[in-house]
């Protein structure tokens, strides 16, 4: 309630008379050069300049510290973007990110030129990458147009003292002229952000077909998978560019850029065969991240894949806690249940099946799994070990006996990529080799060979999976509302010192949607978990949430802050699934 109403009277202030004008802060400013950093404190508030609010919302404790967090706020009347540019919810997003990129872009050159210890004089808004994603760094609203930009800034001092002119030219100076080159329909390039909202338009379109078409994934003709480099996602320069096999071409028919053609990935199975090194890892991750669109010149823009695909690995160590496991291991020979099966340190057969399992749980109509990152003896058994060790003593069923009926029965099609084992042609309904970097339509000549080999002896049909299980909330955390939370980089996030490993999370693609992940986790134990509701009932209610308020519906609005990003469904759950307090 607290939240809503200090952003109420926000709200009311900035449209009605009373807010403070920058003819005020430069008079504050003034009053409080060279006093001891904290009086800069005293800033904080809301003060009307010609063409923005600018927003003090939080200040620095000292020059060192992490920066100060300032926002704009820009009527939609006067920001003027044609609503054309945002009709659609994935248009609204790609014109959100292009401001911030514009507004990145102004920072850049102006950063650092107001001098002072430690932090001072940086600005910065949040640096996407190649996906455009849902961002808080900046919003703008649907029915008004109206749009924030919430930035940095290293507030100036020398040593400990304020240097307020420095502050002044920052925000007199640097600031206005940024901000009026960014973020104003008439400062930007009409036809590029026309191109902009037509490329997210397309993009979607395509994501939308592929279910029409019975498609998991579309890769066009011309895409540019590979990247620069292991730490560079920039499109990798004389890259050979995708071209579908005959056999596998689609046709779709876009409503900007018209007919685009390219592979279409049926449902169902697909592998992914070749020698190593010619690029099936490659095409396999350009898939992955096909959840997300890009950017235009990124070389993916048309690789587009299934929105709820899940990338699946063995992930040694991994803690699970009652998930029911049995489609794929039963009889373990420590009596462990295998229905609500728990523990602190999985190994790598059980991780995955873990992965699966709450992929499954999760909604994922897709599976992509990559030989090399899964364990072996989940994926396949041979027919000599078959022979040698009965499959009565074995608890696990591979992968490979139940990749049919995870199709058939529960809808969920499969891309794997196989680079040594031959035993999933009999599977496959579509088998396509990469060689060099250009892939072949082969399921003919493939199943034509694996006829020669015996088909191995399939598991009995499973029974239905259960994803009933519930958690409470931890008791420890009950009604606290200083629950500390960080963010390693790509790594993980840690909640009330309790550290949530997302390494293995492929498909995360920002640090910012772990730090939003964060916020979700600290939401779901304050006010979701209650021992009631099931896994899926807990992220759709945070997903609810998100949708109706966005960031500020999980965080509060003013602890938004610069730097979230929204993750997808299946995210959110990998991450509460990998929490070790539940
Ligand atoms: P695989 O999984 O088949 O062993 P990778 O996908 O890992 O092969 O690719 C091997 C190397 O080839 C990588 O360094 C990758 O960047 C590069 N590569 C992949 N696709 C292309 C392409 N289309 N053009 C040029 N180089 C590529
Ligand atoms: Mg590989």
């Amino acid at each position: 309630m607290l939240v809503t109403d200090i952003n109420g009277a926000q709200k009311q202030r900035r449209n009605g008379g009373n807010m403070k004008q920058s003819s005020d802060l430069s008079r504050m400013l003034r009053q409080i050069d060279r006093k001891s950093y904290p009086a800069y404190k005293q800033l904080r508030d809301e003060y009307q300049f010609p063409s923005y609010v600018l927003s003090i919302d939080h200040v620095q404790g000292d020059p060192f510290a992490a920066p100060s967090k300032v926002s704009i706020h820009i009527k939609g009347k006067q920001a003027a973007f044609p609503k054309g540019l945002y009709r659609l919810p994935c248009q609204k997003t790609a014109l959100e990110d292009t401001l911030l990129r514009e507004m990145g872009k102004q920072l850049r050159k102006v950063s650092f030129q107001a001098k002072g210890s430690g932090k001072s004089g940086l600005m910065a808004v949040s640096n996407p990458g190649q996906e455009v994603l849902e961002r808080s760094g900046c919003q703008l609203a649907k029915e008004t147009g109206d749009v924030v930009v919430r930035m940095e800034i290293g507030f100036p001092a020398n040593g400990r003292s304020i240097n307020a002119r420095e502050l002044e030219k920052i925000l007199f100076e640097l600031l206005p002229r940024c901000v009026n080159k960014s973020l104003f329909y008439t400062a930007l390039d009409a036809d590029q952000l026309r191109e902009t909202a037509e490329l997210a338009e397309d993009q979607d379109a395509v994501r939308r077909m592929l279910a029409e078409r019975r498609l998991v994934a579309f890769v066009a003709n011309g895409a540019v998978l590979p990247r620069e480099s292991g730490v560079s996602s920039r499109p990798m320069k004389q890259a050979v560019a995708f071209q579908s096999p005959p056999s596998m071409e689609v046709e779709l028919t876009l409503p900007n850029r018209g007919v685009i053609r390219g592979m279409g990935i049926p449902q169902g199975v697909t592998l992914i065969v070749g020698g190593g090194y010619h690029g099936k890892s490659t095409l396999l991750k350009a898939l992955e991240l096909g959840i997300y669109n890009h950017i235009a010149g990124d070389g993916r823009e048309f690789v587009i894949t299934d929105r709820t695909a899940v990338k699946l690995r063995a992930e040694d160590g991994r803690s699970v806690k009652d998930v029911d496991i049995s489609l794929f291991i039963n009889n373990l020979p420590n009596g462990k249940d295998t229905v609500r099966f728990c523990t602190e340190d999985a190994s790598g057969s059980t991780s995955q099946a873990a992965n699966m399992m709450e992929a499954m749980e999760a909604a994922s109509r897709v599976f992509l799994i990559d030989e090399d990152t899964s364990a072996t003896n989940f994926m396949i058994r041979d027919e000599l070990m078959q022979r040698v060790v009965h499959r009565d003593v074995e608890p696990i069923t591979p992968y490979i006996e139940r990749v049919r009926e995870l199709y058939e029965t529960f809808g969920i099609s499969t891309v794997l990529v196989a680079g040594s084992s031959g035993s999933y042609f009999h599977k496959a309904d579509c088998i396509v080799q990469m060689n060099h970097y250009v892939p072949a339509d082969i399921t003919e000549f493939a199943k034509k060979e694996a006829e020669e080999f015996p088909v191995l002896e399939e598991a009995p049909a499973s029974i239905q999976p259960s994803f009933e299980r519930k958690f409470g909330q931890n008791r420890k955390l009950a009604g606290s509302d200083r629950i500390k939370m960080k963010t390693m980089g790509m790594d993980g996030i840690s909640i009330d010192r309790e550290t949530i490993d997302l390494r293995y999370v492929e498909q995360l693609a920002d640090p910012e949607q772990l730090a939003m992940l964060a916020h979700l986790v600290k939401y779901a134990e304050l006010h979701v978990f209650d021992g009631r509701r099931t896994m899926a009932q807990v992220v759709d209610i945070l997903e609810e949430k998100l949708e109706k308020l966005g960031f500020g519906g999980i965080c509060g609005e003013k602890n938004v802050g610069t730097g979230l990003a929204m993750p997808r469904r299946q995210e959110i759950f990998a991450c509460l699934n990998r929490y070790r307090r539940l």
